[in-house]
């Protein structure tokens, strides 16, 4: 009875081949922190890629200098030369100035803690543009058992 897998009842047309939006992750080692990347995902998903720090900032109601530093990517003078392009998603600037000085960081030295206050700062800035951010905050080291959830993940 019927056909099963008509193959346009999702709406979404494949042409088969290569969707060029998924191309701006293609060929990259994605070194970002796990929960970095899991805030980020669908944000970049709808940006093709494209890190707006700005707008996520203003989003959040923040501004830069409440972002997080690390100390080996501050300047003496006590400017920052960290890369956010390329701490929350890729950084694709072949002239990155922030990168001519350094400033793709280390994924090791992107800690935890360090992850944590940038979820901080940015989450809700991620939420109020449309993308799906960390659910419920920073996840803490023990999951809460929530006995509400109809739909755990
Ligand atoms: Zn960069």
């Amino acid at each position: 009875m019927g056909t099963p897998g008509g193959g346009y009842g999702m709406g979404q047309y494949r042409p088969g081949g290569y969707d060029p939006r998924d191309s701006w992750h293609s060929n990259w080692t994605d070194e970002r922190h796990p929960k970095i990347k899991t805030m980020m995902a669908t944000y970049l998903d709808r940006t093709n890629g494209r890190v707006h720090l700005a707008e996520i900032l203003g989003a959040a109601g923040k501004k830069q200098t409440d972002l997080p530093t690390l100390p080996q990517y501050v300047h003496p003078n006590g400017r920052p030369f960290l890369c956010w392009t390329n701490v929350l998603g890729r950084c694709t600037y072949r002239e990155c100035r922030f990168h001519q000085q350094g400033g793709h960081p280390n994924p090791k030295d992107i800690t935890d803690d360090f992850a944590d206050k940038v979820i901080d700062t940015l989450n809700k800035g991620i939420l109020t543009l449309g993308g799906t951010g960390t659910p419920g905050g920073p996840p803490s080291k023990k999951q809460k058992v929530a006995g509400e959830e109809p739909q755990p993940l």
